[in-house]
């Protein structure tokens, strides 16, 4: 089935920038988008100026506390939601399921809160899926997995005119569930995908079974569909989720840590009380000292923490698209992952997935800058190791960190963490990558491995290695029939 609603304008491994068509709305949200939480019983910012101070397209509000609400049910079928929380972008409405999942229960169905939402005027809704949790035994997930499916199939049967509707995405900590459900969703006629049920992941740092479970569900999904990590609010990992290919994320934690006096960053969070300096230039910061912003009143010092943390938000997302833009999304996650070590887990994780990150990655982009040891095993270094199983050098060859030699019928440049490729792509994308003096072994290793790829496609060519100094790790993965030698005793 073709879905029109959303277009990619601009890929980095599986991170992309897209327009969300949103016809309820009349508007088109540029992805990836933050979705701020708005909770009108406790509004921390107008959302009037979410949109004109921050630039909010987007916002998301829950209309089970509308539709239980007896202050504001009545005002939101009368007036609508735009008018309820004078905001004319998108508005996007949770159905419940967050509720279901803390309380246990809730007096909706599917077809009633859909209605519900349709009537006030939602531009995206959600029927009453099942968020289950990380870590329950195999029997539930898939149970509960069946429940939400069915919930899903009755939502496209629910007249509810030009409002999107969201397909969650379940599945517990099972990839193989994940990627099950991210399919069945794909093929209803649903249009936007929440990764659901991951906010328990975040909230213990297990930003590599949130990685495991993303691969999971876009393996299911379309390149075209829109995915929503729903409930990851932390500009912390918003780069790693985004080079998975997620393109929304809602946040409720910047009014929510506010409250508390916790202050965002992107390298992590900061109790108000440890701080002597601000580390950020918004307009919060820039005029106040910490300790200024203590002495203020609860109400008032929750609102211009809460503005602070939505000014680094929207900071980090436009930083995380300008790098799609400039092709060095990767390395911002690389950069990003050195503030946690559990965000060093998720970005190995991520690197796991490289085969994966590699269908969608462009062919060519900005420089490659070798970072870390995690470099060695980009989406890039394994897209060469495949094309270096389709070239065919013959006679002898020559394969060098040193000099080319008129002694063989070929020589080819060596280039950790490549590996092998002829002297004519030494220009091209990603060989011509910045890659540091004092180079680590996972680099020698990965150059191995990419002459081994060489050396069993091409059983015939009689190749010699001229290494400067590799460590042994990486001298022992190559095949005996090479013939090595090492420029640093000759
Ligand atoms: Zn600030």
């Amino acid at each position: 089935m073709e879905r029109d609603i959303f277009e990619l304008r601009a890929q980095d491994g599986a991170g992309r920038i897209g327009e969300l068509t949103v016809p309820r709305a009349g508007v088109t949200v540029e992805t990836p988008a933050l979705l701020p939480v708005v909770n009108p019983h406790v509004i921390t910012v107008e959302p009037s100026r979410l949109q004109s101070e921050f630039g909010a397209e987007i916002l998301i509000t829950n209309s089970y506390i509308l539709y239980k609400s007896d202050e504001f049910r009545e005002e939101a079928l009368d007036d609508g939601l735009h008018e309820l929380l004078d905001f004319d972008g998108a508005i996007m409405t949770d159905s419940g399921s967050f509720q279901l999942a803390e309380y246990g229960e809730i007096s909706v169905t599917t077809e009633e809160i859909l209605q519900f939402q349709h009537d006030v005027g939602s531009d995206i809704g959600t029927p009453v899926d099942i968020p289950t949790p990380p870590d329950v035994d195999r029997e539930q997930a898939e149970e509960e997995l069946a429940t939400t499916q069915e919930r899903l199939e009755l939502a496209e049967t629910v007249d509810v005119g030009d409002m999107l509707v969201n397909a969650p995405v379940q599945g517990s900590t099972y990839p193989d569930l994940r990627e099950a459900a991210g399919k069945h969703a794909y093929g209803t006629t649903l249009d936007v995908f929440p990764v659901g049920a991951v906010v328990p992941l975040m909230n213990e740092y297990r930003y590599g079974d949130m990685v495991d479970m993303v691969a999971g569900a876009k393996r299911g999904l379309g390149a075209d569909a829109p995915v929503h990590l729903f409930g990851a609010g932390h500009p912390m990992m918003f780069a790693l989720a985004v080079a998975m290919g997620c393109d929304l994320f809602d946040s409720a934690a910047y009014a929510l840590y506010a409250r508390d006096d916790r202050y965002l960053t992107v390298r992590g969070t900061e109790q108000l009380d440890d701080l002597e300096y601000f580390p950020c230039s918004c307009p919060i910061c820039a005029n106040n000292t910490p300790d200024e912003i203590r002495q203020l009143g609860d109400r008032e010092r929750e609102e211009q923490l809460a503005e602070h943390n939505l000014h680094v938000t929207y900071e980090e997302i436009r930083t995380i698209k300008q790098a799609i833009r400039s092709g060095n999304l990767l390395e911002l996650v690389e950069n990003r992952a050195r503030a946690h070590p559990a965000m060093l887990d998720g970005y190995r994780a991520l690197v796991e997935h490289s085969d994966q990150l590699e269908r969608a990655d462009p062919a060519s982009k900005g420089t490659f800058f070798y970072l870390s040891s995690e470099s060695a095993y980009r989406p890039e270094v394994v897209r060469h190791h495949e094309r270096l199983s389709r070239l065919n050098p013959d006679g002898r060859v020559l394969l060098t960190e040193g000099n080319p030699s008129s002694r063989y019928d070929e020589s080819w440049n060596v280039v950790p963490p490549f590996g092998p490729f002829p002297r004519a792509l030494s220009e091209t994308y990603p060989l011509t990558a910045e890659v540091p003096d004092r180079m680590d072994t996972d680099a020698f290793e990965m150059a191995a491995r990419g002459v081994v790829r060489l050396v069993e496609e091409n059983p015939e060519t009689e190749f010699t290695l001229a290494h400067r100094g590799w460590p042994e790790s990486a001298v022992k993965l190559i095949p005996e029939s090479v013939h090595l030698v090492d420029l640093d005793d000759v």
